[in-house]
């Protein structure tokens, strides 16, 4: 895939496996869509699955396993203590990362925790080229601040930069001068930077970075939850990786980090997570957590059956033909929105494709939440659900006051391997209908909202009929489906 010429000249996202078990989706009328998404409090994480089309949510463990990982996880060795499988999965980091230690937990989040109770203490500083929603409240629980100096690109949403994760250097440095080194937890660099698009750091910028807590005594943290998108775009973007292969551009990361943590749900295309180190005495500082937050220390809360999967998605995630598949179904997505005109986050970049709602209804201020009514619009229009990344997915301040995001962003993700390309080109048909009907989609305001990750399982309202003028419009055009 990719480098492959067609005789027409297109250009065809073509996928190097085939799915061999299938599961029957059900496209509900749109007067039904408007009902569930009323019921759901205009929140698309309380949607029912049976209201569901095509499931753009996350990539979150529910990427297809292979038929390899399936086979891995009939041989699953399920004790308590000293299962072989952990072995498997212990061997398996260490041969990727080239890593001494490895803790298993049951998903990424729980790393966040256990990373932030050692290394994070009140008054601490983290900073990171991004946040990601679980990062920010574990750093934050732990009395630390995030503060993000990431290059001024990251958050041009009509950008070419080839590496928008990249972080400011010299902001980092001056950082570090500010509040001085002791004062800093740890530096965090996350691969495929979730919250603006899925967007890698390069090589060399890594590099520049760990000089940089070499310089100053500081730990390099690297989040590798989306590490498969950020290797396709490295390779494929950066001079210095193009003769190099997966397994070799993956070895030059870790190498250059000291503490490697990854959603499993993600990376492996299993569910589960685990911290990767060669430092022993953060390593032992953190084992300590494992039996009292995860489970004992061969299982961290996993299933052995996901940890067969995990181990041979790691082995899979290092070969090209694997992970080009969702950055190139995304890449697709984003040039056919971009001839549309509507307003898509560039370049395409991985986990999903990401449309600036900021643009989409400029209509709507911030404070009415454009990315999540957005969501809700689209689902009303498609029966397909993406995620608000947005003011939604922010926290109140300490004084009670709405934090604005710095994008408001739709996030349609692609898990890998699971969507065929007329999906893709289905939702791309919905979005443009959306986005000549865009006047029609109005506000909303929180009915329920908790105060921590409020985005999860919040309740909103809208703020006028516009839904069902929406779905009138909808059926006017296009009739009940
Ligand atoms: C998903 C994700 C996490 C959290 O992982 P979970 O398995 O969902 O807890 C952390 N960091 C990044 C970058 C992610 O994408």
């Amino acid at each position: 895939m990719g480098n492959i010429n067609f005789y027409s000249g297109e250009s065809i996202p073509l996928e190097m496996h085939k799915p061999k078990i299938v599961q029957k989706l059900k496209l509900v009328p749109v007067q039904r869509r408007l009902e569930a998404i009323r019921e759901a409090g205009f929140n698309t994480f309380l949607l029912k699955n049976s209201d569901v089309f095509i499931d753009m949510l996350t990539d979150s463990g529910v990427n297809a396993m292979s038929d390899k990982q399936q086979a891995a996880m009939m041989v699953a060795d399920d004790s308590y203590a000293g299962s072989h499988t952990f072995t498997k999965l212990d061997d398996t980091c260490a041969e990727i990362f080239g890593t001494s230690y490895f803790l298993p937990t049951h998903q990424g989040r729980a790393c966040e925790n256990i990373i932030s109770q050692v290394l994070v203490r009140p008054g601490t500083i983290v900073p990171t080229n991004y946040h990601f929603t679980t990062t920010l409240a574990h750093i934050t629980l732990n009395g630390g601040k995030v503060v993000e100096p990431h290059i001024d690109e990251a958050l041009n949403t009509s950008s070419k930069h080839p590496f928008k994760g990249n972080m400011d250097l010299d902001k980092l440095q001056a950082l570090i001068d500010e509040h001085g080194a002791d004062k800093i937890a740890f530096v965090r660099m996350e691969a495929g930077t979730n919250l603006i698009g899925g967007q890698p750091f390069s090589l060399e910028n890594l590099a520049d970075v760990k000089k940089i807590c070499d310089r100053n005594s500081l730990l390099l943290v690297l989040d590798a939850s989306l590490l498969a998108d950020n290797l396709y775009f490295m390779k494929e973007r950066e001079e210095q990786c193009k003769d190099l292969s997966i397994r070799e551009i993956t070895r030059k990361i870790s190498d250059l980090s000291d503490i490697i943590y990854f959603s499993a749900r993600k990376l492996g295309c299993a569910r589960g997570g685990g911290i990767c180190t060669s430092n022993e005495e953060v390593y032992l500082k953190m084992r300590e957590l494992i039996p009292l937050y995860e489970g004992f220390l061969t299982y961290g809360g996993m299933s052995v059956r996901e940890m067969e999967a995990i181990a041979v998605g790691l082995e899979e995630t290092m070969d090209m033909d694997m992970i080009n598949q969702g950055p190139q179904f995304i890449a697709y997505m984003v040039d056919e929105l971009e001839k549309r005109g509507v307003p898509v986050v560039t370049p395409a970049g991985g986990l999903g494709c990401h449309i600036n709602a900021m643009a989409f209804v400029d209509h709507i201020p911030q404070e009415e939440y454009p990315a999540g009514a957005l969501a809700a619009a689209f689902f009303i229009a498609s029966g397909a659900r993406g995620m608000e990344r947005g003011t939604i997915s922010e926290q109140r301040d300490e004084h009670g006051n709405e934090t604005l995001a710095d994008l408001e962003l739709l996030r349609l993700a692609v898990p890998r391997r699971v969507y065929t390309l007329s999906h893709l080109k289905y939702a791309i048909d919905r979005i443009t209908w959306l986005y000549e009907n865009r006047k029609l989609i109005g506000g909303l305001k929180f009915v329920e909202e908790p105060s921590t990750l409020r985005f999860f399982f919040g309740r909103l309202d809208a703020l006028s009929d516009w839904p069902e003028q929406l779905a009138k419009k909808f059926e006017e055009d296009l009739g009940n489906l």
